[in-house]
């Protein structure tokens, strides 16, 4: 026999805690202690459900003496964490036919038999594990389903009020050990050992006499949070039925033009509910969902749940209930998951939707969208210009593929991983986007795209791409649209007022600078400037420079390209002033700029007056066994220094033009992939020497900072060397992680969900940042760089700098600020935020 304090009546000054009986338990106390009309209840501790599971019985007589006479009870789940599911509730535990007897002349004899015969059939469903259908019998009374119960059993229906306690009590708790539920709250986060603690309350009939019915109602609207009265009630019902019932026999909880509402029929109840909701709202600083029962006209609160919401109606009720006092500004920031407001920037697939999963992948860039599946960038476009959304669907994407990009609705790749070309542009562009699609085969000859199961799709087919699920769905689902509102900016500054380290975007073009403004980022942490040259018209010309043989060819093409660099930088930094905005100089992987088609060589042969087969040859002499680890970045910059020059002067020119009659503008220019010191000397001295020729020519004065990616494992061990030239480093972390694994993050993709799946990463480190490993480059890095100077500027502007776990580290390290997409600011914002209250 169980010690009998392993159960407690709620009472006021009982001792209740969370994690030892559930939150439901915990729940009640507080409902109880706000003087709320909550009937009798007892809380199970977890070990003590524990026990009952393994085979225990508790002191059913010393639990039974909290309810008195003739007691009906309820038995309900109570875990530590909400969502973590439970048994279902079993309802009128007690019901016989001698209280049957009782009750009917208390409740009128309908009430009594129906209440009875709900007892029968539950206790046979959930604790004797039989078959509803047994119950299948024409003019169904208490004695048939008895006989049925009997006949199913071989045993008669316990009479007993302890025995049938005692078997709900050891079937919820059985039911909680079994496999399936285990996984299920696994599923939702609950650790493997996670207990149950059960709370036993003595039942208000909603059938009787009088007014009698139960309902729900909560103060809220779901989807977006705004204050309203939403709920249902049913007259002679009990628990929840009112929520599974068909429109026809609900009883509007509210005034309604359909028909009569509690509202209108019981004023007095719907009031008093109305008192005791904005009561529990402020006791319990949430808004709540509660249950209640009316029983003859007299109002009793059985349980009270937070109200379900979606992540814009979070937001919402946060922002409330902090205006309205009932928490602070801070618990208002902490109440919201960093990951989930990503919900709130795009379009997602709606809960409700049916979902048939026609290929996965890496869920690259979230939102989601619905068109007409496209194989190339002209489709794409072509497909715009009509008015029509369109997936564009690529083996892998290359710069040629960008204005297809801007044109679809959503990115799916058969190759590529979370952080290669198509991930980092669309999510720069704040497009859906699916990677590393590996069991779907891409024909972009046929245009077609064949799932694993054999399914063929083509051009014009419809699907829905899920980039925050990484799943491709076959046909159009309906979608809930993007919703950032007032709330959503205003917590957003809330966090702001509390957060101590910066958050800067990665913005390539004015466009996405704009969005980074919208956002709030301080700056731009990373223009990859690069990426300015994806338009038709730039990529030629630079293609023009890179494939030039003499000098005079290059300067020439360069000539053209510098007023078009010089007019991106100045609105970049008309956007963005007085912010700072770094621009990296340029770092193509040159086999994404060289032409790959027979159509882009063609083009290319035009341009620079060669013979296809030459332009082919020159692409064969240019094309590298490993790009990613070749002729980029730095190397670039001291093989063809002549495109750095260009590059620093339409900075420097952008820069005064910018700096007329307003503040001045201090332009950051950043070297990537440096590895050795000597690197960022020359291409110092080179920038020096184009500052101090626009300085002559103007006669203006021209200020700027000097920083240096640290990308490489190498830079990162020299950084105290390197921090000599460089007043910021800038963590590429991209690179770093592609670098210090050995593991190209274009092709990972193909290989990363086994890798994760057998425990080899826990995660997938181009998405959240290796501590261990990378981690410790920059550790190493960072302390090194600020022993030779001491105010060294630090920051990642990978895109790791999005992700909330690796922001706390980069914070641990005392970096100043992180940089990631502009779709990603609001998100690393709040995370900020977070870490530092
Ligand atoms: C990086 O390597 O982390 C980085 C920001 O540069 P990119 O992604 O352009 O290589
Ligand atoms: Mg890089």
């Amino acid at each position: 026999m169980l010690d009998r304090l392993n159960f407690e009546r709620i009472t006021p000054t009982a001792a209740i805690q969370r994690r030892l009986h559930g939150t439901r338990a915990k729940c009640l106390q507080r409902l109880i202690r706000l003087g709320m009309p909550v009937p009798d209840t007892v809380a199970l501790s977890i070990p003590l459900v524990r026990s009952i599971a393994a085979g225990q019985q508790p002191d059913m007589k010393a639990l039974l003496e909290h309810f008195g006479s003739w007691p009906v009870l309820s038995v309900r789940a109570s875990t530590v964490e909400q969502d973590w599911g439970g048994p279902s509730t079993v309802l009128n535990i007690g019901m016989n036919r001698t209280n049957e007897a009782f009750f009917a002349s208390r409740l009128g004899a309908d009430a009594a038999k129906a209440l009875h015969l709900k007892f029968i059939k539950s206790y046979a469903v959930d604790v004797a594990r039989l078959d509803d259908e047994i119950f299948d019998i024409e003019d169904l009374t208490v004695a048939k389903a008895l006989d049925a119960y009997e006949m199913e059993t071989d045993e008669a229906f316990p009479e007993d009020i302890e025995i049938q306690l005692a078997q709900v009590l050891k079937s919820m708790a059985r039911a909680w050990e079994g496999t399936s539920a285990r996984l299920l709250r696994m599923s939702k986060g609950a650790p493997e050992d996670a207990g149950l603690g059960l709370v036993v309350q003595r039942m208000a009939f909603g059938m009787g006499k009088g007014e009698s019915g139960a309902g729900v109602i909560q103060f809220v609207n779901s989807d977006t949070g705004k204050p309203q009265e939403v709920g249902r009630y049913k007259r002679q019902s009990q628990g929840r039925d009112a929520l599974s019932s068909g429109e026809g026999d609900a009883l509007y909880l509210t005034r309604d033009k359909r028909g009569p509402s509690l509202q209108d029929s019981q004023p007095e109840v719907f009031d008093a509910l109305c008192e005791l909701g904005a009561v529990a709202r402020k006791g319990l600083r949430e808004e709540m969902q509660i249950e209640f029962t009316v029983e003859g006209g007299t109002l009793h609160i059985l349980d009270a749940v937070a109200a379900p919401r979606s992540a814009r109606a979070e937001v919402r009720i946060a922002t409330d209930l902090a205006k309205d006092g009932v928490i602070s500004r801070e618990d208002a920031v902490m109440r919201i998951e960093p990951r989930a407001i990503g919900e709130l920037l795009h379009p997602q697939v709606a809960g409700s939707a049916k979902r048939d999963v026609f290929a996965r992948g890496i869920a690259a860039s979230p939102g989601a969208a619905t068109g007409k599946l496209v194989f190339d960038a002209m489709a794409a476009q072509t497909s715009a210009s009509q008015g029509e959304a369109c997936i564009l669907v690529r083996r892998e994407t290359s710069p040629e593929d960008v204005r297809g990009m801007h044109a679809a609705k959503a990115i799916l790749t058969e190759r590529g991983g979370a952080n290669g070309h198509a991930a980092v542009i669309a999510r720069g562009l704040g497009l859906p986007c699916v990677t590393g699609a590996t069991s779907i085969d891409v024909d972009t000859k046929k245009r077609t795209v064949t799932s694993e199961d054999g399914r063929v799709l083509s051009e014009g087919d419809v699907v829905t791409l899920d980039g925050s699920s990484g799943q491709v769905l076959a046909g159009s689902v309906p979608l809930v649209e993007a919703g950032i509102g007032g709330a959503f900016r205003e917590l957003l500054g809330w966090a702001d007022a509390v957060r101590d380290i910066g958050v800067r975007a990665n913005a390539d073009t004015p466009e996405d600078a704009n969005v980074a403004e919208m956002f709030n980022a301080e700056g731009i942490g990373l223009c990859r400037t690069e990426h300015m040259f994806f338009g038709e018209d730039r990529l030629t010309v630079l293609r023009e420079a890179v494939f030039a043989e003499d000098d005079t060819d290059r300067a020439a093409a360069l000539s053209r390209l510098l007023p078009m660099q010089r007019a991106d930088f100045l609105a970049m930094f008309l956007i963005m002033a007085p912010r700072p905005v770094c621009l990296r100089l340029f770092d193509p992987p040159l086999h994404e700029f060289l032409p790959s088609t027979r159509e882009g060589i063609l083009q290319l042969a035009d341009a620079l007056d060669m013979s296809a087969r030459e332009v082919q040859a020159r692409i064969e002499d240019l094309s590298e066994q490993n790009p990613m680890l070749g002729l980029r970045g730095v190397r670039l910059g001291i093989t063809m220094p002549e495109i750095y020059e260009m590059q620093a002067r339409a900075i420097f020119e952008a820069a005064i033009e910018a700096s007329v009659g307003g503040v001045a503008v201090v332009p950051e220019i950043m070297i990537p992939l440096v590895s050795a010191k000597r690197e960022v000397e020359l291409v110092k001295s080179r920038i020096d020497a184009v500052a101090a020729d626009v300085m002559s020519e103007t006669g203006k004065t021209v200020e700027f900072r000097l920083g240096v990616m640290v990308e490489t494992p190498r830079a990162a061990l020299r950084a105290g060397d390197i921090a000599t030239h460089a007043s910021f480093l800038s963590f590429g972390t991209n690179d770093m992680t592609q670098m210090t694994y050995g593991l190209s993050r274009d092709d990972a993709g193909r290989f990363m969900s086994d890798y994760v799946n057998q425990g080899v990463f826990p995660e997938d480190p181009f998405l959240a940042l290796d501590q261990d490993g990378v981690g410790e480059l920059l550790a190493l890095a960072s302390e090194r760089g600020r022993i030779v100077r001491e105010k060294l500027t630090l920051s990642v502007c990978g895109e790791h700098g999005g992700d909330p776990e690796s922001i706390a580290f980069c914070r641990s390290l005392g970096m100043d600020y992180v940089s990631c997409s502009p779709y990603r600011v609001p998100i690393a914002r709040l995370a900020a935020a977070q870490l530092a209250i």
